[in-house]
């Protein structure tokens, strides 16, 4: 092997790849991150159940202490993203490849999250929304944030069921919207939503304007205006690169672990929302610490970590 072959390429800077650089950086490891710069904590205009910030942090603010973090113990940090992952079947090796560059490593922490589907609305319009907390992505993070306001829930089927009735809890004002067509629910549904007093309205529908501090939504039934909306349009998974040297999946299509976040195929590990769990920076950052704590110490067993001596140590035994 020769010196340019990383101890660990992090594939994803977000909150459980940065986790998971910054404690390998500190077990005097060499690693790498190669980050395509779309971690969904970026989208947080300000996260207020993130604990140790009481006044809250946005999630840029974050990952750049993240980031900062982890430079400072050696760590380095590309964006780009990565195309393409291989293993060398004779040498175990992991390579990886990116637009400007590549990298050999001995282990790869896959981190890579989901992304969010989005409504039906005009993207600056979305983006605009989100910063102003009339577009939400994630109830279990600021559904405190919309007790007693009216809240839209843009999603049809059992998932969006879920999300309207866990809604509930903060406001007695919460719509169920389809997004593309009529809402089809089975009769459990209906009468779950009727208990709850939520009311459903047909599809398709359309986030269209802000007014005011409030989002306006176009849906076969006429215009609704609401405090805030929470798209329940399910998320994609970026198992892509785990998948390509062969790692298996979750029934939900996440990547299979153990519980020490070790996937199906030898030195690859996998952290974060791409793992099934509490998709939370929390989470995410737990997860990254055990993936760490476990390639230093995988690694440990296939050769020694030992330090050398310095010089100062060696001056001070041969009592010079
Ligand atoms: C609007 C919103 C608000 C939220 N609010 C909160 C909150 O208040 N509290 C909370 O705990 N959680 C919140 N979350 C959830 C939280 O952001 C995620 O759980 C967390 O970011 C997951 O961390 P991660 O590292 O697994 O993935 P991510 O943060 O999504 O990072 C994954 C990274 O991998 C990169 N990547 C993907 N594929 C590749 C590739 N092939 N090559 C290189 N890089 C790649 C992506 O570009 C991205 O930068 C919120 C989410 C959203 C969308």
């Amino acid at each position: 092997m020769d010196d340019q072959t990383l101890d660990c390429l992090i594939i994803g800077g977000g909150p459980a790849g940065l986790t998971a650089a910054i404690y390998l950086a500190r077990f005097h490891l060499d690693i790498m991150v190669v980050d395509g710069g779309k971690s969904r904590a970026s989208w947080i205009p300000c996260s207020h159940n993130h604990a140790g910030f009481p006044d809250g942090i946005s999630g840029k603010e974050l990952l750049q202490r993240m980031r900062d973090q982890a430079c400072k113990y050696g760590a380095k940090i590309e964006t780009e993203f990565v195309t393409k992952l291989e293993k060398d079947a004779e040498t175990g090796l992991f390579s990886a490849t990116w637009g400007s560059g590549s990298a050999t490593a001995r282990t790869v922490l896959v981190a890579t999250g989901v992304t969010n589907r989005r409504p039906p609305m005009d993207e600056e319009l979305h983006d605009d929304a989100l910063a102003r907390g009339l577009v939400r992505y994630c109830p279990i993070c600021d559904g405190y944030e919309v007790t007693d306001k009216r809240v839209g829930v843009v999603g049809s089927d059992h998932h969006g069921v879920a999300e309207a009735l866990f809604i509930r809890s903060y406001t007695a004002d919460v719509t169920l919207i389809a997004p593309d067509k009529s809402l089809r629910l089975s009769a459990e549904d209906q009468g779950k939503l009727k208990d709850a007093g939520i009311e459903c309205v047909d599809g398709p529908a359309q986030a269209v304007a802000i007014t005011g501090n409030c989002i306006v939504v176009d849906t076969a039934e006429g215009h609704y205006s609401f405090d805030s909306i929470y798209p329940a349009l399910g998320s994609d998974t970026h198992t892509q690169l785990a998948e390509m040297v062969g790692a298996d999946l979750a029934n939900d299509s996440c990547v299979k672990v153990d519980s020490h976040q070790r996937t199906s195929v030898a030195g690859l590990y996998a952290a974060g929302d791409v793992v099934i769990g509490l998709d939370q920076i929390s989470h995410a950052m737990g997860e990254g610490g055990v993936a760490a704590t476990t390639i230093r110490n995988d690694l440990g067993a296939q050769r020694k970590l030992w330090r050398e001596a310095t010089g100062e140590l060696l001056d001070a035994e041969n009592g010079s």
